[in-house]
């Protein structure tokens, strides 16, 4: 018998909402960072009590990230800097004392790069070996694994960030309270989630491009604050940040909603001026969270 309690607030009253794809089905690729296969999910439930949206697979799908290798997010690393580095702005701007910094999920080591050249001491920990190695050849101070870690017990930082991340995982608390473990009474957590609950999702319903094989939890501001509080922490400000793309990039996922002509390959303006243009992209669907321990 799987267990469908919502993770969150644990009631036992959930409503599948949708059949989804079953945990046999899906491969390692599912899981990669820049995944199209917009529109897919696992068995989804609903909480009765709190609202809370979330996949509850067969099988623990977190083996596949260990496996993960994702070269077209890598390819992105100069545009998905300029996010990384404006993150750390709002983070500076709140909190200017912060020094030491722990980057959980940290990919390739991309906010991990802008921290330091923000002159700040971060460390990234992330699960798959393959950005581990990449971070690696930078020179970057990312570790292999998730939290708790040995390499990280008792160590306290300024800050924590955990970007893009909790949507990811089954026990949304467990990693919270992880995170907390790390952190000092008035010292922040950033998180960064899409929202459930944005105009751009009700909009393109089960289309929407967050509703993906690899996502456990859909988050609206409710539930991503109320598994904050149960973890330990309070809510200081959620805004809605821009995310910054390069046009082939968004041109080639549009392609997912209407057809398109295959500009790349046709017009030598196209490829060679525009499509290398690095632009934000506010479409609202996203929210930033900074949560102090208490
Ligand atoms: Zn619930």
């Amino acid at each position: 018998m799987i267990d469908i309690s919502c993770p969150i607030c644990k009631s036992i009253e959930s409503k599948q909402i949708r059949a989804g794809i079953s945990s046999q089905l899906i491969k390692v690729d599912d899981f990669k960072i820049t995944d199209s296969k917009y529109g897919q999910t696992g068995p989804l439930y609903r909480c009765k009590s709190c609202g809370f949206l979330f996949v509850v697979f067969k099988d623990d799908c977190a083996g596949y990230y260990t496996q993960m290798e994702d070269k077209e997010y890598e390819q992105g690393r100069v545009y998905r800097a300029v996010q990384q580095k404006i993150l750390l702005k709002h983070l500076l701007k709140k909190f200017p004392e912060t020094t030491t910094l722990l980057d959980v999920g940290a990919g390739t080591g991309m906010l991990v790069e802008e921290a330091q050249k923000t002159g700040l001491n971060p460390i990234g920990i992330e699960l798959s070996s393959w950005c581990v190695d990449v971070a690696k050849t930078q020179g970057l101070p990312v570790i292999e694994g998730t939290i708790p870690h040995q390499d990280l017990a008792g160590r306290y930082f300024d800050a924590v960030t955990l970007i893009d991340v909790i949507e990811h995982v089954p026990d949304p608390i467990e990693l919270l309270v992880s995170c907390a473990k790390h952190l000092q009474s008035g010292n922040p957590l950033v998180l960064v989630t899409p929202d459930v609950n944005s105009f751009t999702s009700r909009l393109l319903g089960k289309r929407w491009w967050h509703y993906r094989i690899a996502h456990m939890g859909y988050y609206s501001k409710q539930t991503i604050s109320l598994a904050l509080e149960k973890a330990g922490f309070t809510v200081v400000s959620i805004r809605r940040p821009a995310w910054y793309f390069q046009v082939q990039y968004l041109y080639e996922r549009l392609k997912q909603y209407v057809p398109l002509p295959d500009l790349g390959k046709t017009s030598n303006v196209i490829s060679r001026k525009i499509f290398p243009l690095i632009i934000p992209l506010n479409l609202r669907d996203s929210l930033e969270i900074i949560a102090c321990k208490k």
